[in-house]
This record gives C-alpha cells, structure tokens and sequence, in this order.
C-alpha cells in the first residue's frame, strides 16, 4: 500500500515491498474464508505482540488491530497478504480476567482451526522476549508437535531488553523451550527479514 508511515521507519532491507489487505474477522468456521490462499497463523498469549509483528512483516503500520487491552480480540483476524497469503491473527490465549467459560470456547476455536484448516501451513508460536516461554505456551506447542503442525517461535520485543545481562538471560530462557528461536523486534524491524525467509521456505509447492 502506498503512504505507508510505518515503512517510512524501517531500513529498505527490511520493509518488504508487500501489498496486503483487511480480509474478515471470524468468530467461527462458518466465516473463514475459502480456502484459496496457504494460511500462516499467528499465535500468542494475549498482548504479546501478535498484531505488532503482523504489521512489521507487511511494512504497514496499522493493518493488523493493535491494542494495550488485552483479551478484547476474540475473533481470528484474516489479512490478504501480496495476493499470495492470507495471514491470520488468533485470538491471544493465557489473559487471567477473561472468564473461564469463553476461556474454553477460544481454546475450541483455535484449536478447530488449527486442526481442521486444510490450508493451514505454519504457525508462528509468539513469545514475549522479556519473559520467554510461560506455561501456556508451552502447553501449545505440545499441542503443535502432538499434531505434527509445522510451526517457527519468534520472541519479539528485543528491543525492550535494554543490556547485555538481560539479553543472554532472555536467551538462556527462550532456549529452554526451542532450539533456535528467531529474534525479533516490531519496533526496530529487527529480525522481519528473517521470518519472512522462513515463511517463503515452509509453503508446500500447490
Ligand atoms: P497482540 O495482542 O499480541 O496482538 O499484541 P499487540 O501487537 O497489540 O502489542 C501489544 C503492545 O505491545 C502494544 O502496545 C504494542 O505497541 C507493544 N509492542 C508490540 N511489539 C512490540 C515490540 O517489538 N517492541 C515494543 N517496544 N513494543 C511492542
């Protein structure tokens, strides 16, 4: 898209040249879209900068709907992404006030889409990088290797660790729970390049 001020903050080589768009919001199978385009999902407890990393990885600052309230999102969001993917943001899991009941319809309705979405090829495990893995997302990530659902574990928010000390801390911590998780930082663009090679690499030939 064009007059885009979010590009305008990222180096060149980082802000790819990607067209993309608002699809829907769904609130259950019945309003996916059809499934014409390979999906990689987004995942994430709740805030932890799912929508942030959405925008950072299409150069646009305002596509995906970010927040400071965490838990409103409850629909899966869909974005077209350069004609060639549709990008989806789940709903963040682990927010402790969101009561228990629409707690377990969320978990029904991720996990329907990630067992069931035919054109479902990678998920994108999202972690904090300040606080690393938390016992829900581990939790899902079980879950992802139970159901053989290829996924990568990107940690955002690099650039929140402000020293030496607290980065390897953040790495000894994210480690323990993936072997190489990806490095990134919405607000610097940090890492974006990467991701995207990675993405590119997973699509199953069609
Ligand atoms: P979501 O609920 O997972 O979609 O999280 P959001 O993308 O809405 O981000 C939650 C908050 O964290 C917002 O205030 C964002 O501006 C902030 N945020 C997200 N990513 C980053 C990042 O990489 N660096 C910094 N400093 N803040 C971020």
């Amino acid at each position: 898209m064009s007059g885009n001020p979010f590009r305008k903050r990222l180096p060149a080589a980082v802000a790819p040249k990607v067209v993309s768009e608002y699809l829907l919001s769904a609130s259950g199978p019945e309003q996916f879209p059809k499934e014409e385009h390979p999906e990689i999902a987004f995942l994430g407890r709740s805030n932890v900068g799912k929508s942030s990393l959405i925008n950072a990885l299409v150069g646009q600052k305002k596509l995906a709907f970010t927040s400071n309230k965490p838990g409103c999102t409850q629909a899966l969001n869909f974005y077209r992404v350069d004609s060639l993917y549709n990008f989806v943001d789940l709903p963040g899991y682990g927010y402790a006030r969101v009561p228990e009941e629409i707690r377990i319809e969320w978990k029904k309705l991720i996990e329907s889409y990630l067992l069931e979405r035919k054109a479902l090829e990678l998920s994108v495990l999202v972690l904090d990088a300040r606080r690393g893995w938390m016992e829900p997302d581990l939790e899902l990530k079980r879950w992802l290797e139970a159901h053989r659902r290829p996924y990568l574990v990107v940690a955002t928010k690099m650039d929140k660790l402000k020293n030496q000390s607290q980065r390897q801390q953040s790495l000894i911590n994210l480690r323990t729970g993936a072997d190489d998780p990806m490095l990134c930082s919405a607000a610097t663009g940090r890492g974006v390049r990467e991701i995207w090679q990675a993405i590119t690499k997973t699509r199953r030939p069609r």
